[in-house]
């Protein structure tokens, strides 16, 4: 297993990234790329383990109830480079129908996961492509490149091109796993195609974000500093891959085979991590009324109440995947596609709520909140002590604790980008909505229905 200091050096490769207009050299010295690169570290850190047959727990193929729960809370400790993992859950869910059409894809998903257990590395998704006209099909498109595509082979592997978007973690992972976005149709088998690219390959262009502070004082961003992890729009400018790393190759029939399973494990971790979540909004709101004076009125304790229901109904629904989860092909456990969707659905649908529960309860002071720094200068720290202090014994120290903490994690860049992340990560409300329906046991409701409507036997 690589240690924290290995897997920074493993990011100096050379790879081609751009922010702010700027190329970036080393993503791990970068100002904005370098506080991710350094989250990450940590958690290689924490899980490190000696040893040549040591192998990180995300690599562990869950086949009980015990370790799919315990692959949930450990993505939920970690930062979401583990989660992302997901991906490679969803190549080895997938392997046995692929390998109906191509018999080499599951020994070629098999080896490329076993080679990335081994070398310890981290995945990116690439999924969303980027679509041009959402109402026209990949080949409709004025610019064929708007979805990836082959554009050209020769014996030993494809040639892409296109880009994907919104790729979380692309700029300090180690394997781009690129895959088609929906089911492709006859005379569309350029574009289903599905492969993993490492980073630093060349034609490989990723133009990114950050969203952590660069300036200020620490204590103004305490989440983001912990969890921030930068998005990438990743170009494929004509990018040769290996045969032995492509695993669906102009299958229009399966190429939506992966895109679902990957929908699966992407909400399960979503679901665990909004259960998570939604204890600590729960506690923030609890911790923001009590520091207020406010959280004996009764108003406020119904928003609380809602974000307690909220939290805990998520984790009910986690609890209810896990229960009901079903063993797949190969021996590894499937968390229920019903209960996994419904949940994931409940809480993407609702955050935004909770979010404003969370924002009537603490106050106008979440936006406007002088800085810790101006808490520390002596010409202004006496003020923002004397007239940010709140219930009887809570000082302005503590208060502005919990208004920076709210307005990270809600209301600024960093929330900001939570608040859509979690409304379109795993493929957005619309999908979640169609596999719950899909999965609901509509037979069971009809004949329930109907029994209503029988007579009484007299
Ligand atoms: C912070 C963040 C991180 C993300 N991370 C990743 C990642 O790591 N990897 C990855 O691959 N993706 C990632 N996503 C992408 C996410 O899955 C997409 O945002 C989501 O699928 C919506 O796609 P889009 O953004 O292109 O929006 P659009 O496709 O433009 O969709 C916008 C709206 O239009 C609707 N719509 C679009 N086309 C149609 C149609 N033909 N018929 C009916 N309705 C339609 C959608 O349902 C949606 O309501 C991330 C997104 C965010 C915000």
């Amino acid at each position: 297993m690589m240690t924290g200091a290995q897997y920074l050096a493993s990011l100096q490769d050379g790879r081609t990234v751009f922010l702010d207009g700027a190329r970036v050299h080393d993503v791990t010295t970068d100002a904005g790329l370098g506080q991710s690169a350094r989250i990450v570290a940590r958690g290689y850190d924490a899980l490190h383990r000696p040893g040549p047959d040591a192998r990180n727990p995300v690599f562990t193929i869950p086949r009980t109830a015990e370790e799919l729960r315990a692959r949930c809370e450990l993505l939920t400790k970690h930062d979401v480079t583990l989660s992302l993992s997901a991906v490679a859950m969803a190549l080895l869910t997938s392997s046995t129908e692929l390998t109906h059409a191509d018999p080499a894809a599951g020994e070629r998903i098999q080896h490329w996961f076993d080679d990335c257990a081994t070398r310890d590395v981290r995945f990116a998704e690439l999924i969303t492509d980027a679509k041009g006209d959402r109402m026209l099909a990949p080949s409709q498109q004025d610019d064929p490149d708007l979805y990836v595509r082959v554009v050209d082979r020769d014996s030993t592997g494809v040639v892409i091109r296109g880009a994907k978007f919104h790729t979380t973690a692309g700029p300090i992972v180690h394997e781009l796993v690129v895959l088609p976005t929906k089911r492709m149709k006859p005379g569309e088998e350029q574009y289903a195609i599905a492969c993993a690219v490492p980073a630093d390959t060349p034609g490989v262009i990723q133009i990114t974000s950050s969203h952590h502070a660069r300036h200020g004082h620490p204590r103004d961003k305490p989440i983001s500093a912990k969890l921030a992890i930068p998005d990438s729009m990743v170009v494929f400018d004509d990018v040769h891959v290996p045969y032995e790393r492509v695993f669906l190759d102009g299958d229009v029939a399966r190429s939506a085979v992966i895109a679902h399973s990957l929908g699966l494990w992407e909400r399960l971790s979503g679901v665990a991590h909004m259960a998570h979540l939604g204890d600590q909004l729960a506690g923030m709101a609890q911790l923001v009324a009590e520091a207020n004076g406010t959280a004996g009125i009764s108003h406020i304790k119904d928003k609380i109440a809602d974000i307690v229901i909220y939290a805990t109904m998520t984790h009910a629904c986690l609890e209810a995947a896990l229960a009901n989860s079903e063993v797949g092909a190969d021996g590894m456990l499937l968390p229920s596609e019903l209960y996994t969707n419904a949940g994931k659905l409940h809480a993407a649908n609702h955050y935004a709520v909770m979010v404003r529960h969370l924002h009537d309860i603490a106050g106008g002071t979440i936006a406007t909140a002088p800085s810790f720094a101006d808490l520390a200068n002596p010409e202004t720290g006496a003020f923002v002590e004397k007239y940010l202090r709140g219930a009887k014994g809570v000082s302005a120290d503590e208060r502005l604790a919990l208004f920076h903490a709210i307005r990270n994690m809600t209301a600024d860049e960093w929330g900001g980008r939570e608040a859509v992340s979690w409304l379109q990560s795993g493929g957005g409300l619309f999908a979640q909505r169609t596999v719950t329906r899909n999965h609901y046991d509509m037979a069971h409701a009809k004949a329930t229905a109907r029994a209503l409507m029988e007579p009484i036997d007299d």
